[in-house]
């Protein structure tokens, strides 16, 4: 039976960064093991068969206020300097979002200005005592004629439920702006690796302490090998076989196309809250900055993750004040555990992004 210091399970974004930072700070022994096929979780990224680099499952942008957590992955890959734009598809025109200026005068085809703006917000942002859900945190910021046409639907696609249903800090993501910056993020290191995620991950655990399994599950490794620690980053419910009840997962199917032309859309990412089953769509090419001829979009279609085939694989835990008390019960029990640590997404059952996922575990594993 081989032996290591610790077993992590799940090679995404978090377990690649514990297990470098296992390896090579505390010069730990260090077995990671992925279910799927393939590292780098839901951040993978591969060449396409007509040599376009895509993102597997849907666009990741890096973007950290965290000078440590930019300066760890630096260490692995130098950076594609590229800042995030978004419009959403509303009355049939690509608007500026988030919220900024420009959204208003594209939206109302006249001049704004700051101050317009605010008395216009001020007119139609609705005073609340409380925020308590996802559509109060829209409707007490921007009002309900901004809510219908920009959240209210694309919500409802994403999640399979209406924005009262969910916690306000999914909405809360999205900015508003009193000026005219229409960047989709405002973080000072932002990016994406310039050989892709892939490639980056592959450096990260090139290291003589990390040793690797793909396509083998929790299960079918566990009773072959000896370990005096358990890093576990796929869902907490699933570890504790559902004792609490399963929690919920949206998945996205992907539905990737290639045009024969060089560029396909306005910018990289297009959101369409009111037009079409899929909720955005994609073009690569603006975020990795590869010369071709051709291009690939992805379109996305939520859906309820679920253990049968043809359910997507879970990507965004569902937050409502239900899972949120169950997942409570679950954090109980882990607690229970010693040399145990659940992180990431599906193991805190946090709406984490990369940068986020990095810098837990470089918090938690200094700690450790
Ligand atoms: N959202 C929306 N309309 C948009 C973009 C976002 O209603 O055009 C809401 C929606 O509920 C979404 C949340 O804001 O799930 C967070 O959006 P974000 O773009 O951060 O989602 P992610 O990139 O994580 O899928």
């Amino acid at each position: 039976m081989k032996s290591f210091d610790v077993l992590i399970i799940g090679a995404g974004i978090t377990g690649i960064t514990a297990a470098s930072i296992l390896a090579r700070e505390k010069n730990l022994r260090v077995l990671i093991d992925e279910k799927r096929t393939h590292i780098g979780g839901n951040c993978y990224d591969c060449i396409n068969k007509d040599g376009l680099l895509i993102h597997l499952y849907g666009p990741h942008i890096f973007h950290t206020q965290h000078k440590s957590v930019w300066d760890y992955l630096s260490q692995f890959t130098n950076w594609i300097d590229y800042i995030h734009h978004v419009k959403a598809f509303v009355d049939k025109k690509h608007i500026s979002f988030p919220i900024n200026i420009n959204t208003f005068e594209q939206l109302f085809n006249k001049t704004f200005t700051r101050n317009d703006v605010i008395s216009y917000l001020e007119k139609e942002k609705i005073d609340l005592l409380k925020i308590e859900n996802a559509e109060d945190m829209v409707i007490s910021r921007m009002g309900k004629t901004i809510y219908n046409k920009f959240f209210k639907n694309y919500t409802r696609k994403q999640w399979g439920m209406d924005a009262r249903q969910l916690a306000p800090e999914i909405t809360a993501r999205i900015p508003i702006r009193f000026n005219r910056d229409d960047t989709f993020f405002t973080d000072p290191y932002q990016g994406i690796p310039e050989n892709g995620y892939t490639a980056m991950f592959k450096r990260m655990l090139d290291h003589p302490n990390i040793k690797l399994i793909t396509g083998k599950t929790f299960q079918d490794i566990q009773k072959t090998i000896n370990f005096k620690a358990l890093i576990f980053t796929g869902p907490i419910d699933e570890f504790f076989n559902y004792q609490n009840g399963a929690l919920p997962y949206r998945g996205i199917h992907f539905d990737f196309k290639t045009y024969d032309q060089e560029y396909y859309l306005p910018v990289a990412v297009v959101n369409y809250p009111n037009d079409h089953e899929y909720t955005r769509a994609t073009e690569f090419k603006h975020m990795t900055q590869q010369k071709h001829p051709k291009t690939s979009l992805c379109y996305e279609y939520p859906a309820d993750s679920g253990s049968d085939q043809v359910s997507p694989l879970p990507s965004y835990p569902i937050l409502t004040p239900e899972s949120i008390c169950r997942y409570k019960a679950y954090q109980d029990a882990a607690h229970q555990l010693t040399d145990t640590l659940f992180m990431g997404r599906l193991g805190k059952f946090q709406y984490l992004n990369m940068d986020i996922c990095v810098k837990q575990v470089m918090d938690e594993l200094n700690a450790f």
